[in-house]
């Protein structure tokens, strides 16, 4: 299908962007990589009247260490980050994820920060970004203001963003020696979002777990850190038997419906299986 009828807009910088923003005041939708905006608009699921387009914004798009975290611009492409050295050597966890984002045509166009803001608990980066316990800048005509990714996700398709205000940069806390990081995922065929999919970022200490982030992908209403396969793992050693039994919580805590994917009850079991294998992968690449 066509989409509606709507203005378009092409800021010079962000705060011309903000400035649409509050100017249409809720009437408008920022446009990135459109992977997800336009489908909707086509199926008219979303009819903005007014599209705000920052591809012409300069300095959205870089991927940096930087004061104890690593800065993501929201404009970054999933196919930069897939091809970015220090994520391939420093946070696997991205690239695990990036890897099974749609297809390559996809991924050269899709941006992370989209990815995060659009708040479909189907989306692969909100369950990543949980577990490495990410913080969002959010910036608006007023300045900048930091959330943190727990204060995120408030809904499906519900964020923390104000309705003026834009997502330029993802910071991700600077790995500690002793981290590993994993997202497992299962898709129907190459290039669908998950059945499920676990997300895992681990701190192992002298054999035993220090610190844990999970998180889980399409099986809640929305993306939320799993905080009891979380205390499963604290504080317990890294091995197969801490592994079998947190992925056990993992299963029950998630909330999946049944759907073309599948029953509940097999994706309880999808999910057992990727978490038992994501906290091994990750203790692995811990060492
Ligand atoms: C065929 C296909 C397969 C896909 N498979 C997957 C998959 O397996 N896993 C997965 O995670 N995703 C998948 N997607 C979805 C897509 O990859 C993501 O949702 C995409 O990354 C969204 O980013 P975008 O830049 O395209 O955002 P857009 O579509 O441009 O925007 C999405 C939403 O976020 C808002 N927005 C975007 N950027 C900002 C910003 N900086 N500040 C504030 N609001 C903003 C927009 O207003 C809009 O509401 C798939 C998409 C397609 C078309």
């Amino acid at each position: 299908m066509i989409p509606g009828k709507f203005e378009y807009h092409v800021p010079a910088d962000v705060g011309q962007a903000a400035a649409l923003l509050r100017h249409y005041d809720g009437e408008a939708k920022i446009l990135a990589g459109g992977q997800s905006l336009i489908p909707m608009m086509r199926f008219r699921l979303a009819q903005p009247e007014h599209l705000i387009d920052l591809s012409k914004v300069p300095g959205l798009s870089y991927i940096e260490e930087r004061d104890g975290h690593l800065a993501i611009g929201a404009l970054t492409t999933e196919s930069e980050l897939e091809h970015n050295a220090t994520i391939r050597d420093r946070y696997p966890i991205l690239k695990d994820a990036t890897d099974v984002i749609a297809d390559p045509l996809v991924r050269n166009l899709a941006t992370v920060g989209g990815n995060i803001a659009h708040a479909d608990p189907a989306n692969d980066h909100p369950a990543v970004l949980l577990a490495l316990r990410a913080d969002v800048v959010a910036t608006g005509v007023d300045g900048h203001r930091v959330i943190p990714i727990d204060e995120f996700f408030l809904d499906t398709f519900v964020t923390g963003l104000e309705p003026d205000e834009i997502l330029t940069e993802i910071r991700i806390p600077t790995a500690k020696s002793g981290t590993g990081s994993a997202y497992l995922k299962l898709e129907r065929k190459v290039g669908d979002y998950a059945i499920g999919a676990v997300a895992v970022s681990m701190v192992v200490r002298d054999g035993v777990i220090a610190e844990a982030g999970v998180a889980m992908t399409n099986v809640s209403p929305y993306p939320v850190r799993a905080v009891q396969t979380e205390a499963a793992l604290v504080g317990r050693p890294a091995t197969a038997a801490t592994f079998a039994a947190a992925a056990e919580t993992a299963s029950q805590e998630c909330e999946p419906s049944g759907d073309n994917r599948g029953p509940e009850e097999y994706k309880r079991a999808v999910i057992r299986t990727l978490a038992e294998r994501a906290f091994s992968l990750a203790a692995e690449r811990a060492n």
